[in-house]
């Protein structure tokens, strides 16, 4: 069985003060139903890591370097996330493949380095609009999946994220059937891939606008094992209601 999975990407939000909406969050799941991740920026790693240590809630990073040390201004790396207390990253997430110019290539070779160092990875993938009305969605989606997932992945150090880019931020949402249709595609490809073993035991998360109130909706689809969230996991009274939907599902 697979445990479910509520993941919050802070992005680029958040200085110390936000700390408390983790505090809160933390009280209020002492003994979660499903597992708990929280991403926020680099700068509140530590501290967040601290601020969780006696609870539940997972830390995670939003990127790490490819490599494992070395000359790269600005970059993190798999240890350093691992070193200040995170658990897990988030990897290939379409604001840092748009923004970045990050290839799936680039995505597979962090995810390589960070199962390597023990690091849970959530690769993300999806299709733009445009992406979606010229061509097929699944094409995009395996293209996507089979050049950004490393063939060290297993159960326990891969969760796959989609997260289609038009529905982002956006208030828009795929149908249950168009969201169905991409997972059980991911699923079988993983399966093919992997084998039944490892394809049946990773976790699929979809991302994009999950709100409080579409959140169960969403859980009830076929291969949907949780959600990457971002606006709604900055304050825990969003985030919450989604946490108890996933456990209700
Ligand atoms: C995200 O960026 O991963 C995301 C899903 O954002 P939002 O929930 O705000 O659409």
């Amino acid at each position: 069985m697979r445990r479910k999975l509520a993941a919050g990407n802070w992005k680029m939000n958040g200085t110390s003060a936000a700390l408390s909406e983790l505090t809160t969050l933390s009280d209020a799941h002492p003994d979660p139903g499903v597992d708990l991740l929280i991403c926020p920026p680099a700068t509140l790693l530590a501290a967040a890591a601290q601020t969780c240590a006696s609870g539940r809630i997972r830390i995670g990073g939003q990127d790490c370097h490819e490599q494992t040390d070395g000359a790269h201004t600005g970059d993190i790396s798999a240890a350093m996330l691992r070193d200040v207390g995170a658990t897990a990253v988030i990897l290939g997430h379409s604001e840092r493949r748009a923004g970045h110019h990050e290839t799936s290539e680039d995505v597979r070779a962090k995810a390589r380095t960070a199962q390597a160092a023990g690091l849970m990875t959530v690769i993300c993938l999806g299709e733009s609009q445009l992406q979606r009305e010229a061509t097929n969605t699944l094409d995009i989606i395996g293209a996507q999946l089979s050049l950004s997932v490393p063939d060290s992945s297993t159960g326990e150090n891969l969760v796959v994220a989609y997260e289609p880019i038009w529905a982002i931020g956006s208030g828009l949402t795929p149908t249950a059937d168009q969201i169905g249709e991409v997972h059980d595609f991911m699923r079988t490809r993983l399966e093919k891939r992997f084998g039944a073993g490892v394809g049946r035991s990773v976790r699929l998360l979809y991302g994009g606008s999950v709100k409080p109130d579409n959140a169960e909706e969403i859980f009830a689809i076929s291969n949907v094992d949780g959600a990457l969230v971002g606006g709604a996991s900055l304050k825990a009274s969003d985030f919450d209601p989604i946490i108890r939907a996933l456990e209700g599902a």
